[in-house]
């Protein structure tokens, strides 16, 4: 049942200088690695309580769903939603509902119909929906960005290869359906390549490997067009060993600009660009607070797009068991 905060308690910012009162859902890795401490170095907001099925923080009021939280908290403002995907739209559904302001991760959905839903519902309710993409926060991003709006895009290149065994252990979520699989990785190249590439991306190709016992790929291949005629190919490779490979390629009509480390670092034609360290969840926050203040949405479907075509269109090769 969706309990609805009573319209009085519904908060009001009256100017930036009030932090914002701001739940995490799901205390899983995300949530430990990146998001609590991104909050406890960002004043603009004031971490009240974690709801999580299983897991807890000693000093703060910890509820096992959103709806216990939300019927202890009434002050509660905001709610950053860094579970497993599949239950994404149903928290981020039942927050908004509430009155609250909703932090995405990554991906925001499992369907790209989800997330247009709860834009439709943000709108609604005059509340801010931030669906989050935190490699955009990546320091090379805007830069490239702004390199690539003086030049004509010719082709691009995606490495993005990693070892599943390393960074996700345990993580059996991702091989359900829902879970993207390898495409959990990738979506984080879409989501730099949507934002840098001047025109529009069209898939027009994808070849997806299913190991025998999982329901989401472990490696995809990609081929797509830009409206402005560069083609793009992207690898994703979930069982990479060694050295690891977050790599875009993008040759130019005036130079070579690559991005390496997930956007950390920046090269023109072979040469380092001084871009500074990458802070991509302060930054991510800092965009939330500032979204929240004016109460906008800023959700791009686009990177979901792009995976939801390739699921749609991909031509599907069966591989060996994956075994953990
Ligand atoms: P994870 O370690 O498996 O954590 C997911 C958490 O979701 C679990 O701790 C679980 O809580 C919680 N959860 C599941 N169902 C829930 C529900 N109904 N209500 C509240 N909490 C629920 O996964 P993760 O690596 O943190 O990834 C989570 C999301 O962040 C994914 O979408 C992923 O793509 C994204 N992300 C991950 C990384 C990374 O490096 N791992 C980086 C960027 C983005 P309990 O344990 O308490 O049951």
């Amino acid at each position: 049942m969706t309990i609805r905060k009573p319209s009085s308690a519904v908060p009001k910012q009256a100017g930036a200088e009030l932090p914002i009162n701001i739940a995490i859902v799901g205390l899983g890795k995300i949530a430990r690695d990146q998001h609590l401490p991104a909050l406890a170095a960002n004043g603009a907001f004031k971490l009240i309580a974690i709801a999580s099925p299983h897991n807890k923080l000693d000093d703060l009021p910890s509820y096992k769903s959103l709806d216990s939280l939300l019927k202890a908290h009434a002050e509660l403002t905001a709610v950053s939603l860094c579970t497993t995907p599949q239950v994404r739209y149903e928290t981020a559904l039942h927050a908004l509902q509430y009155g609250c302001h909703v932090l995405l991760e990554k991906p925001p959905g499992v369907t790209v119909s989800e997330v247009l839903a709860l834009i439709d519902v943000a709108r609604e309710k005059k509340l801010t929906l931030f669906a989050s993409w935190h490699s955009r926060h990546a320091r090379a991003v805007e830069p490239a960005r702004r390199w690539l709006a003086e030049r004509k895009v010719m082709s691009a290149t995606v490495n993005w290869k990693e070892d599943v065994r390393v960074w996700h252990p345990g993580q059996k979520w991702i091989w359900r359906a829902g879970g993207l699989g390898v495409f959990d990785p990738g979506i984080n190249a879409l989501s730099i390549l949507t934002r840098i590439i001047p025109s529009a991306l069209a898939l027009k190709e994808a070849e997806l490997s299913f190991p025998a016992n999982c329901e989401t790929p472990i490696a995809a291949q990609l081929a797509l067009e830009s409206t402005g005629g560069a083609s793009v190919r992207v690898s994703l490779d979930f069982l990479q060993t060694g050295p690891q490979s977050w790599d875009i390629e993008i040759e130019t009509d005036a130079g070579r600009l690559t991005l390496c480390m997930g956007g950390a670092m920046m090269f023109v034609d072979g040469k380092p660009v001084d871009i500074g360290p990458s802070e991509e969840y302060p930054n991510l926050y800092a965009h939330f607070a500032n979204l929240v203040h004016q109460q906008h949405i800023d959700a791009d479907v686009a990177p979901l797009q792009l995976v939801a075509d390739a699921f749609l269109c991909g031509r599907r090769v069966e591989v060996a068991p994956f075994v953990e």
